[in-house]
């Protein structure tokens, strides 16, 4: 039976150019928003095209032969990239994530890894740099990504059967070579590698537990398996409710399988509820975005490929840094400009989700999330 696809009303255009203080000194260190939420988290669109389409994220209908995706001058270039993160780690940021679409189709990814890698906080260390792919091209990319200076890396795969997991990427891409990319990002020192599978009922939900089963009998606690309750992002997947599968049900089948205990409670703003297999086998992780929102943590702030700001991934209209740093404005400024954005951020959609105000399909359209980055 086919999807139900929603026809995708084009938001990139719809965004506002930041205020700018006219005389601004060096930033601060820290900012908080008005739920008193620092700014920690940076995940930077490298690009907003992709080699899958997961019906969840890009369904075929809508991102087709006819679909324009931004071009090549829109982009933000390595130098705005490193420009502006540089910005946000002055602002407080500490973690940067690249991510998109599919951020290894993106020419050249490993110089702006080692542009990044370079960076430093105020107090003089590195940042936790990380990159989040489908892993199609990981294989050959893992090696030199690490020797980039790329410290961590999240690999997404829904299912272990070939034929389940060719479906869901919907190009008819090979489980192979995925899990060919596993290793080789494990073999370049990536480890501990996070795999993050989205469970849709009835989709994929009969590949939780062999799934769970291969990562820790290939790999143990080389490699965090984590379970992703299937998000109502954007505007065109048809999400409905009942093709969520609760992580609370993914972990009573985990448990009943091999046995779980939980673990300390993670870091702040640490999407993932963290459990341990019972044997030692490792760890597994839960992000329940549908049925335990994390707002009250949310330390995450989005760049789309073309340098719009969004503060929320459910957010309708992002802020345009590129405006900024192509218009001639000196960096303090435009440090102080992500400053005054964040500062009045108020956004906390997960919470709100199912509330008469924010309910699917009520309010504003949301922008798509291989635009703005997962
Ligand atoms: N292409 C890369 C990948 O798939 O890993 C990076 C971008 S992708 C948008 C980032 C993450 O978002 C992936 O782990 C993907 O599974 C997740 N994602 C996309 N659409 C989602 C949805 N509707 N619900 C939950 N997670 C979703
Ligand atoms: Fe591409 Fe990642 Fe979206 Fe799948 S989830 S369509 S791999 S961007
Ligand atoms: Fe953060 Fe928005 Fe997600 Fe809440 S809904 S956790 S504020 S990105």
């Amino acid at each position: 039976m086919g999807e139900t696809v929603i026809p995708l009303t084009d938001l990139r255009a719809a965004a506002s150019l930041p205020p700018v203080p006219e005389h601004a000194g060096p930033p601060a260190g820290r900012v908080v928003d008005r739920l008193g939420r620092p700014l920690v988290d940076l995940r930077i669109s490298v690009t907003d095209r992709c080699n899958f389409r997961c019906s969840y994220c890009m369904p075929k209908e809508v991102f087709d032969r006819d679909y324009r995706f931004l071009p090549q001058p829109d982009l933000l270039t390595f130098e705005e990239i490193t420009r502006v993160a540089r910005l946000f780690v002055a602002q407080g940021v500490r973690k940067l994530r690249l991510t998109g679409g599919e951020p290894t189709l993106r020419k050249g990814l490993e110089t702006l890894v080692s542009m990044l890698a370079a960076l430093r906080t105020p107090g003089g260390h590195p940042l936790d740099l990380t990159l989040t792919t489908n892993g199609s091209l990981l294989e050959r990319k893992a090696a030199p990504l690490a020797a980039a200076g790329l410290r961590r890396i999240t690999v997404s795969l829904d299912a272990l059967d070939d034929a389940v997991f060719r479906r869901m990427n919907d190009v008819d891409f090979p489980v192979a070579d995925v899990l060919r990319g596993i290793d080789a990002a494990l073999a370049a020192g990536l480890a501990p590698v996070k795999v993050n599978m989205v469970v849709k009922r009835g989709t994929n939900d009969h590949e939780i537990v062999p799934m769970a089963r291969h990562m820790r009998e290939r790999y143990g606690p080389r490699v965090v398996l984590r379970f992703i309750e299937y998000m109502d992002v954007g505007a065109t997947n048809g999400w409905r409710m009942d093709q969520v599968l609760p992580s609370a049900e993914v972990r009573a089948r985990l448990d009943a399988a091999f046995g779980l205990e939980p673990l300390p409670a993670a870091a702040e703003g640490e999407t993932a509820e963290r459990w341990r297999y019972r044997d030692g086998a490792g760890e597994v992780g839960f992000i329940s975005s549908v049925t335990q929102a994390f707002c009250g943590d949310c330390n995450r702030a989005r760049l789309s490929t073309e340098g719009k700001l969004f503060l929320c991934l459910f957010a309708s209209r992002g802020h345009d840094l590129r405006a900024l740093l192509r218009g001639g404005y000196d960096d303090d400024r435009i440090a102080a400009a992500i400053g005054l954005l964040w500062s009045g951020r108020d956004d906390r959609y997960s919470e709100l989700r199912g509330r008469a105000e924010a309910a699917p399909g009520s309010g504003e359209r949301r922008v798509e999330m291989h635009y703005i980055g997962g």
